[in-house]
């Protein structure tokens, strides 16, 4: 399952969800608000140069070259 780590713009609360599709909407849970920003998980950093944000629609990182990260985390 692809967990992602977020960022409340409006409350500064971080918290973690599961997210099926890349462009799914997701809220706080805190403050309810969609102004969240996906942190990125270390697990592109840790491969060494062929990070690239995950900005397609496809999501994932170039680590583990599919939507699902929880191989390299
Ligand atoms: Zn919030």
């Amino acid at each position: 399952m692809p967990i992602y780590e977020y960022k409340c713009a409006n409350c500064k609360e971080s918290f973690e969800t599961l997210v099926f599709r890349s462009d799914e909407a997701v809220s706080c849970p805190h403050c309810k608000g969609t102004n969240v920003n996906r942190l990125m998980s270390a697990c592109g950093f840790k491969s060494g140069g062929s990070f690239t944000p995950a900005s397609g629609p496809s999501g994932g990182c170039s680590g583990c070259s599919s939507t699902n990260c929880s191989s390299c985390h």
